[in-house]
């Protein structure tokens, strides 16, 4: 089986958007593939960040992870920090890293500009990035449009290393293609994200969720509700696509074109949809957080797993690379 590697940020709950942009992908990968899902907390602090709330942010993330479906018997769910080896190969990885790739990379360029003072760490991302992926050896990396250059970079160093360290050694990583749903926040302008407020989160309750998609933006040409719409340009629509059944999505698209629904008898089916589908979640991500112990035993044994591969990895990393071996305790 090919092994897979995908990290999210510790951001706390989930949010519809990274579930159906991400997660959900994940949820079925793992039946497929050899994979590891990593809560990316070293990655968390190349941006401000409160420390006094990423400890409990990391929790909450597995929680999510775990409420959602990832199975700890399928898949390997672990939080990067808890594997020491991440920021060891990182360090011996910047030795092949050029500076001018870093510098050319968008998402730099765009994070350094909104800040005045800019730490190294931001431009040192995408090297970390590549270690967390090549410490497993693995060879698919599920990506959305916005890695796709880091990803490249990420073969750029897999492939600088093996010309001076050991051709094939470290496979070079693809993209893993698979068809996810980009999904904009309730303001239907920007993407979803918590930090602007336009997300509905994974476990909210049915009145909340309710209250949230009632007054979502839709396409704008509906001003009343006699005006035909466009389905395909509508934010509503693609969340449909994440939770309704197809013959509901093919409903809803005959009654947007033909102004048989309105847009609240549309976002009701769509509230019952999601309030299906969720209610199991929210059930087991509550029982979670009834015992943080559970979840973190079920690190503990996730960082242990990735542990045994990763120092395998560094230590043939070490040997090639000719660093002197330390002596036995
Ligand atoms: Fe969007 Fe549904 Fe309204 Fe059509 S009917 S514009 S899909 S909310």
């Amino acid at each position: 089986m090919a092994r897979v590697f995908s990290g999210i940020q510790p951001s706390g709950e989930l949010h519809i958007g990274n579930y159906l942009g991400a997660v959900q992908n994940w949820v079925r990968l793992q039946t497929q593939h050899d994979c590891l899902f990593s809560i990316v907390d070293l990655h968390a602090i190349t941006q401000p960040y409160d420390a006094a709330t990423l400890a409990s942010l990391t929790l909450d993330m597995a929680v999510s992870l775990y409420a959602v479906g990832l199975d700890p018997e399928q898949c390997i769910v672990f939080v990067q920090s808890h594997v020491a080896e991440h920021t060891d190969l990182n360090w011996l990885l910047t030795s092949v890293t050029p500076l001018g790739e870093l510098e050319r990379q968008t998402q730099f360029k765009d994070k350094a500009q909104r800040q005045e003072s800019v730490p190294a760490g931001l431009l040192a991302y995408p090297i970390l990035q590549a270690a967390d992926v090549l410490l497993y050896k693995a060879s698919l990396v599920p990506v959305g449009e916005d890695q796709v250059q880091h990803l490249e970079l990420m073969r750029e160093i897999a492939r600088r290393w093996n010309a001076r360290h050991g051709t094939g050694y470290f496979p070079e990583p693809q993209p893993l293609l698979t068809k996810t749903r980009r999904v904009l926040g309730l303001d239907g302008k920007a993407k979803m994200s918590k930090s602007l407020g336009n997300t509905i989160g994974l476990f909210e309750s049915p009145e909340a969720i309710w209250e949230k998609l009632r007054p979502a933006a839709t396409d704008p040409a509906r001003k009343t509700r006699k005006d035909p719409g466009t389905p395909e340009i509508c934010n509503i629509f693609t969340v449909h696509e994440g939770f309704s059944p197809p013959d509901t999505v093919t409903e809803v698209a005959h009654n947007c074109r033909t102004a048989g629904w309105g847009c609240l008898d549309c976002k009701r089916v769509l509230a019952d949809n999601m309030i299906a589908t969720l209610a199991p979640m929210r059930e087991r991500a509550n029982a979670l957080r009834r015992e943080p112990a559970t979840v973190l035993e079920r690190l503990r044994a996730g960082a242990g797993r990735a542990r045994a591969l990763a120092r395998k990895t560094m230590a043939e990393v070490r040997d090639r690379m000719g660093f002197l071996k330390a002596g036995e305790d």
